[in-house]
């Protein structure tokens, strides 16, 4: 079976036609400026990349753009849309209600607008991409899948907050989590290629990308996460802040005469590294090369980073009471050999050595810890798109 899989953003919407049985891409691309004027990235297997501008005043025509290019006679990759099976979507909050991923139904985006408070920039625009789906493909079955799902396992002293507790009562503030597609994909992944059921493994799943969060996968489920009620909590992350003294909002919004939401604001897009380097850039790429010519704050930004991904790792060795395998994932875990090595210097003392040479490529499923290591430590690359396909055709 065919499955479109589709991250729609507010103003973007992200696609991949994935052949279920190969597992192979016949078709990605990008609908980009929604609602402002529009572009289709379009790229089918083997093909080039072919960039064009289309009005897009909605995401019915963004969706209608990508249906014609899968479609088109000379670089479409099926014939008709009788030959896309299913459409798997990516929303990111399901909030207690959704624990796994479900087939669209009219109750299940009443359900999912209800989430929407709690991921107010992300769940409208998945709405949003839903409908638009349903409307040109009003007999093809649709899925959701949940960034949140996979964490909804954590046990409550994972998941409450030290506040009142009638906060959660009333408003369901807790810890949700993210990422939860990438880091299921890879944690299963971890368990086949160290040859262990999955449900005996202890993995720490560190997906570093501009957006980081780590989980702590026991036995098949996750215990623990970095990412909160929202994905701004936990690591240092490109733009983010994550962690810090909850006191820290009142003594800066005095100081600089910021309300809520301008606080918001600085936490969100000019925190983390991005802030930490004095703006230097959010990107590694960027940092790795500003700290080799010497850049003082790029340097620091790196080692922050660097030393909380640490911190959260040996806490969750803590909270499994032990851990089989680390896992690196997302476009900094798979490619930056100098974060993973300053990270597992210091969990030197979990008896890890790291064979440099192994550490040194990018991009591939490798094992990068020394044979005579206590823990196994692999580059495992994230692929969210095709769990989403796999999610979506085990429910149709
Ligand atoms: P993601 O959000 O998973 O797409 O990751 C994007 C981030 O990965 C970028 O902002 C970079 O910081 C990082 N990245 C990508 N390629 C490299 C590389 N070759 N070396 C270091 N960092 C990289």
């Amino acid at each position: 079976m065919n499955v479109l899989v589709i991250n729609c953003g507010s103003s973007s919407l992200k696609f991949q036609l994935i052949n279920s049985e190969s597992e192979k891409v016949l078709a990605k691309g990008l609908c980009e400026r929604i609602g402002i004027d529009g572009r289709l990235t379009y790229q089918p297997e083997g093909g080039d990349k072919a960039v064009s501008d289309k009005a897009m005043p909605t995401h019915t025509e963004a969706i209608q753009f990508v249906i014609d290019a899968l479609t088109d006679a000379e670089t479409g990759v099926v014939k008709s849309l009788d030959e896309i099976g299913a459409v798997g979507h990516r929303v990111v909050h399901g909030g207690e209600k959704f624990a796994s991923s479900v087939v669209i139904t009219d109750e299940v985006k009443a359900a999912i607008e209800e989430c929407n408070d709690l991921a107010p920039l992300h769940n409208p625009a998945n709405l949003i991409g839903i409908n638009a789906c349903e409307k040109l493909m009003p007999k093809t079955p649709m899925v959701a899948v949940f960034d949140t799902a996979f964490h909804q396992t954590m046990p409550e002293k994972a998941y409450m907050y030290g506040l009142p507790y009638e906060y959660y009562d009333k408003y369901k503030v807790r810890r949700y989590g993210f990422h939860g597609t990438s880091h299921s994909f890879v944690s299963k992944r971890a368990a086949e290629l160290a040859g262990k059921p999955y449900e005996e493994m202890k993995t720490i799943v560190c997906h570093l990308g501009n957006g980081a969060s780590i989980c702590a996968v026991e036995n098949g489920k996750s215990v623990d996460t970095s990412m909160g009620l929202t994905p701004l909590e936990g690591l240092v992350m490109g733009t983010r802040s994550g962690d810090i003294d909850p006191a820290i909002l009142e003594f800066i919004a005095k100081k600089e005469n910021l309300d809520i939401t301008g606080l918001m604001n600085v936490l969100n897009k000019k925190s983390g590294v991005q802030g930490l380097s004095d703006g230097l850039s959010s990107d590694f790429r960027d940092l790795e090369e500003g700290a080799n010519n010497g850049n003082k704050c790029a340097a620091i930004a790196l080692s922050v980073f660097c030393y909380r991904v640490a911190k959260y790792v040996g806490s969750y060795v803590a909270a499994m009471n032990g851990v089989d395998m680390i896992a690196f994932t997302a476009g900094i875990g798979e490619n930056s050999g100098t974060v993973r090595a300053s990270v597992m210097e210091y969990l030197k003392y979990l008896g890890i050595g790291i064979d440099a040479e192994a550490n040194a490529k990018r991009g591939e499923e490798i094992v990068i810890s020394t044979p005579d290591s206590k823990v196994k430590v692999m580059v495992i690359p994230t692929n969210e798109e095709l769990a989403i396909a796999r999610e979506t055709v085990a429910l149709v």
